[in-house]
């Protein structure tokens, strides 16, 4: 089987040709249709943050496919199903965090793509418990980037339990921020979309947004303001400066929820306005399994639409060079044998 590999941080993934890996107890292996392009893959590939992957390793944790092999002890996925395999490999079953429905806070998770290999194969291992099944009627690459971008966004908003009537702030329309603006959307809320592209502005108004507001020209904090100030902010931007602008848009009471990871991240955060203002700054990771099901749930029921543009695995470096110089629309997704067909 081919798979793209990161040999060295910061050079050119190399497609390689490898045996097909053999499930162990607990695990299936996966025929990869469909893999998305998350913004993580490429701090994995950079080695950009504190914990490092240890190459050579495979990335990409939004990888769809056809279950092909079950190890020992698979009782409950059968061959020919379709799964996704989250960046959420496995966690332990029984730590405060898991025993409380925060699996995605196990101190002892195995992330795909970063501590085992990941999507960017024409085949993966998943651990079954946490590969999860893709309705009727939802196609492999339409559930790619709900995988990562779908989940994660749906998550950061209800860890700012956002309500209806309430002014959300989007920053970054990329691959995570053009579901967030629909999630949003569905919460009933305002949504302000923000980025520094005409056509990611263009993307988030046909997706919904009702307020756009352009980075490169406008005052982020103060547009928010003028519209009474969010209730909650997505830092969905690959950029600090994007996080401190939408900090300072918030109203009193007021969320921010970290999400981008920029490589060397820190935010400035004034204490007298924090305290004053009642305003919280909360990190938010990934989401667990029900999560993910209700994303689906939704895209099956019709009521997001997933904006992705399909490339050959072997475009694996042109694809980062793009996302890395905003050249892309939302996301891009691997067609590793999906042909685009909806089932
Ligand atoms: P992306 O590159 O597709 O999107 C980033 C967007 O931000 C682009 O549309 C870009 O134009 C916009 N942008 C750049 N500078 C901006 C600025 N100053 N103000 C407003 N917008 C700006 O990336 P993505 O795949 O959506 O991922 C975004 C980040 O989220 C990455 O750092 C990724 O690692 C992280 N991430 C975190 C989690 C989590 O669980 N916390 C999950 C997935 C991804
Ligand atoms: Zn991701
Ligand atoms: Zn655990």
């Amino acid at each position: 089987m081919k798979a793209a590999v990161v040999r060295e941080f910061g050079q050119p993934l190399v497609i390689e040709e490898r045996p097909d890996p053999e499930p162990g107890p607990g695990q299936v292996r996966v025929r990869v249709e469909a893999s998305g392009l998350c913004h993580t893959d490429i701090h994995a590939a950079h080695g950009d943050w504190p914990v490092k992957p240890a190459p050579p390793f495979v990335p990409g944790h939004e990888g769809v496919g056809l279950v092909e092999e079950t190890g020992e002890g698979v009782t409950h996925l059968a061959v020919g199903q379709r799964v996704a395999v989250p960046w959420l490999g496995r966690a332990c079953g029984r730590c405060e965090h898991c025993l409380s429905g925060w699996e995605s806070l196990c101190e002892s998770q195995v992330n795909t793509g970063y501590g085992c290999d990941g999507g960017y194969a024409e085949k993966m291992l998943a651990w079954a418990d946490f590969a999860q099944l893709v309705p009727e009627g939802v196609s492999a690459v339409d559930a790619a980037p709900l995988t990562c971008a779908g989940v994660t966004t749906y998550k950061a908003l209800k860890v700012a339990d956002v309500r209806p009537a309430q002014l959300v702030a989007i920053s970054g329309v990329g691959g995570l921020g053009h579901l967030a603006v629909q999630y949003a959307k569905i919460a009933g809320a305002t949504v302000a979309a923000i980025d520094v592209t005409d056509e990611k502005l263009e993307l988030a108004r046909e997706l919904g947004a009702d307020i756009l507001i352009d980075a490169r020209t406008q005052d982020v904090g103060a547009e928010l303001k003028r519209h009474g100030g969010a209730h909650a902010a997505l830092a969905l931007a690959v950029s600090p400066a994007a996080f401190e602008a939408v900090n300072s848009g918030l109203r009193r009471g007021g969320k921010l929820v970290m999400v981008a990871l920029p490589a060397h991240g820190t935010l400035q955060v004034p204490i007298f306005d924090t305290v004053l203002n009642g305003t919280s700054v909360i990190g938010s990771i990934v989401g667990t399994r029900q999560d993910l099901a209700e994303v689906f749930q939704l895209h099956a029921d019709g009521r997001t639409k997933v904006i992705h543009e399909t490339r050959p695995l072997t475009a694996v470096n042109e694809s980062i060079d793009d996302v890395l110089h905003g050249k892309v629309k939302a996301r891009i997704v691997f067609d590793l044998g999906a042909g685009g067909r909806e089932r």
